[in-house]
């Protein structure tokens, strides 16, 4: 049944970034599409584990901008639930500054948890999944600047749009493993990264007035698009970053 290949029903996911925003709603979406869940987070994702019970979501704190705790995440999904099916690289951050005055450690720390770890978790993923010979997804969480400059952050318009262009390889070199590897590009969503933007009366009027949809989005608008990229419903999408925007890009 058509129900059924959207299932994730005795499957195992990582998610990164479990411990608020975008991050902790693919955790919910998951969870109550029957997988087992390890969140990864800089702090504790103790309100996910409290949401979804510690049957179903277990976490554990890392830092993301180096690459030290990558086996480590992959180890422990392994010991603590049997096996990994499904990788999404949702940690992600943003430092805003003029191009012309941009400090080397805005675009490094940027480019290391948004593009560097996100690339080599991938990897340790599809190498994990290689040797299970099952199979697997990854899920990365792009940006409406994969597609376009914005302005002010140039490293995390250089970040995303390399989630783009990587998502793409690695689907190509993996989809003979029966890996799939896709993107969602959020538009302009309701969590903590936002907060500023939000708080700004004029650019969030001037933000609301070209969403096609009249609102910001909120984690649970990606909740369908994550457990239809993570099931084996899109066992044939492989290497597309698909926008959730509310017709941002569209205009
Ligand atoms: P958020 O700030 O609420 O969450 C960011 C997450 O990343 C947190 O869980 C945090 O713990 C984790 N994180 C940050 N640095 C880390 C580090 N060094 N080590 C481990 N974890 C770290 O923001 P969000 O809106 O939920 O963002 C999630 C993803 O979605 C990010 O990749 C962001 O770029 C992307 N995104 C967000 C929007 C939006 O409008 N909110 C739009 C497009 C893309």
């Amino acid at each position: 049944m058509i129900l059924d290949m959207f299932s994730l029903s005795g499957k195992v996911a990582v998610v990164t970034g479990s411990d608020t925003g975008l991050g902790q709603g693919i955790s919910k979406a998951f969870v109550e599409a029957g997988a087992k869940v390890l969140g990864v987070s800089r702090c504790a994702s103790t309100a996910t584990q409290e949401m979804l019970g510690e049957e179903n979501f277990q976490f554990v704190i890392a830092d993301l901008s180096t690459l030290d705790p990558v086996e480590t995440i992959i180890n422990t999904a392994v010991e603590k639930f049997g096996r990994l099916d499904i990788l999404v690289n949702n940690a992600g951050i943003i430092k805003r500054e003029d191009s012309i005055d941009f400090s080397v450690e805005n675009w490094d720390s940027v480019m290391n948890i948004n593009c560097r770890t996100l690339f080599f978790l991938s990897q340790a993923a599809a190498r994990q999944f290689i040797k299970q010979e099952s199979g697997g997804k990854i899920i990365s969480i792009a940006s409406m600047l994969s597609y376009q400059g914005g302005i002010r952050v140039p490293s995390y318009t250089a970040s995303k749009s390399a989630v783009k262009g990587i998502t793409m390889t690695m689907a190509n070199e993996w989809a003979k493993y029966g890996i799939n590897v896709n993107a969602i590009a959020p538009g302009y969503m309701a969590t903590n990264n936002t907060q500023a933007l939000r708080a700004d009366a004029e650019r969030s009027e001037a933000i609301l007035e070209r969403i096609p949809a009249g609102r910001w989005g909120t984690p649970d608008d990606l909740m369908g698009t994550a457990v239809f990229l993570a099931s084996s419903a899109s066992d044939y999408v492989n290497g597309f970053t698909l926008a959730v925007d509310g017709g941002w890009l569209a205009r």
